[in-house]
């Protein structure tokens, strides 16, 4: 089912969802089903899974300088997506990102899918790779996530790459795309950033979901700003709780967002580990009872593979 859909049929009942990585090498789909099963009693609609590009592989050369060999393969998406629906009888929402396809491998994951009976993707341009400083488009790839997603607008619309697939089935993807915020790092200020999701909405965008926060206000005041520039799909905030110390640092640095003074002042008044997810988990707590009187559609838990906080702060809030 469309995530709209799901939402529509939830009549205003918050809903819970979940984000994962798909295995990393050498581990079986069952690291992922141990990620997924204690957290079934929830009932999530849909399940995401992220995608995770490949990186190159070096070698080192005689003469000393590093030579790129080989990129490093991960199971794929797709077949993560297919293990869930198959074994939980889930929706599974595949990323589809930008970078490392060309168009027509986007288009060929997108048939793929298709067939799968996949029916929503979560449209990005993806990150920069490990070695590269910034995001590098694809030669023949599409440089921004509002170019994939008209790519599966067309598809949906029966309009493909060649013509010769022209008389193929129509797809009929649901597409949500991501927003911030706290602003995309890249971004010169919110203000462009906006206009850039608006037109990710105008192309066809059916529901956003954002960058992970710890300032209610913060997706608040993106929701209004949105409503008030008549945005008006489901807004999903994406949320993970802190649990280590480390992530006071690591957590800005990587996803470009403020920890509030409270939360970072109550980590660094822990004396243990332990302390410290106590706190994250109670924060995370808090503020999904917030967002749930703010009316979020959707809590969506990037649970990274941990389904231990999550289940701790759904079970409080449920
Ligand atoms: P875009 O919407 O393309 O925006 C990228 C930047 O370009 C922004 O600064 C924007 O303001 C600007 N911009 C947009 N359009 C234009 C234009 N036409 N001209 C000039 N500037 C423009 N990454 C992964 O690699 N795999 C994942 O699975 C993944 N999942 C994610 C899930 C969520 C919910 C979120 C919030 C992020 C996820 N990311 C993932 C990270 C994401 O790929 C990065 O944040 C990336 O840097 C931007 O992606 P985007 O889709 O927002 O890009």
């Amino acid at each position: 089912m469309k995530i709209t859909e799901h939402i529509k049929n939830a009549k205003g009942k918050t809903l819970y969802s979940f984000e994962i990585l798909p295995p990393i090498k050498g581990q079986s789909i069952q690291s992922i089903f141990n990620a997924i099963d204690p957290l079934m009693e929830f009932a999530p609609p849909f399940i995401d899974v992220t995608y995770l590009r490949e990186d190159y592989i070096y070698k080192q050369h005689p003469s000393g300088l590093l030579e790129k060999v080989a990129y490093r393969k991960r199971p794929s998406t797709v077949a993560t997506c297919a293990a869930i629906i198959n074994k939980y009888k889930v929706d599974a929402v595949p990323h589809l990102i930008c970078g490392g396809f060309t168009k027509e491998e986007t288009e060929n994951a997108l048939i793929d899918l298709q067939f799968l009976g996949i029916e929503n993707v979560l449209v990005l341009r993806g990150d920069a790779r490990k070695s590269d400083s910034s995001f590098i488009p694809t030669p023949g790839g599409h440089a921004y996530a509002s170019e994939l997603l008209q790519h599966v607008v067309n598809m949906n619309n029966g309009r493909y790459l060649h013509e010769d697939m022209e008389n193929s089935e129509k797809t009929d993807f649901c597409i949500g795309v991501a927003g911030y915020p706290e602003k995309h790092f890249e971004s010169p200020n919110l203000d462009t950033d906006f206009k850039y999701l608006k037109n990710k909405v105008a192309l066809g965008a059916e529901f956003i979901v954002t960058q992970m926060f710890f300032d209610n206000s913060k997706y608040k005041a993106f929701v209004d700003n949105c409503r008030a520039n008549g945005i008006h799909v489901p807004i999903i905030p994406g949320l993970k709780p802190l649990t280590s110390s480390k992530q006071l640092v690591s957590l800005p640095k990587i996803f470009h967002l403020d920890i509030p003074l409270e939360l970072s002042e109550a980590v660094q008044a822990c004396k243990t580990e332990q302390e410290v997810r106590e706190v994250g988990v109670e924060w995370m707590i808090q503020q999904c009872r917030e967002l749930k009187e703010m009316g979020a559609p959707v809590l969506h838990f990037y649970t990274m593979g941990n389904p231990k906080p999550t289940k701790r702060i759904i079970e409080a809030v449920f």
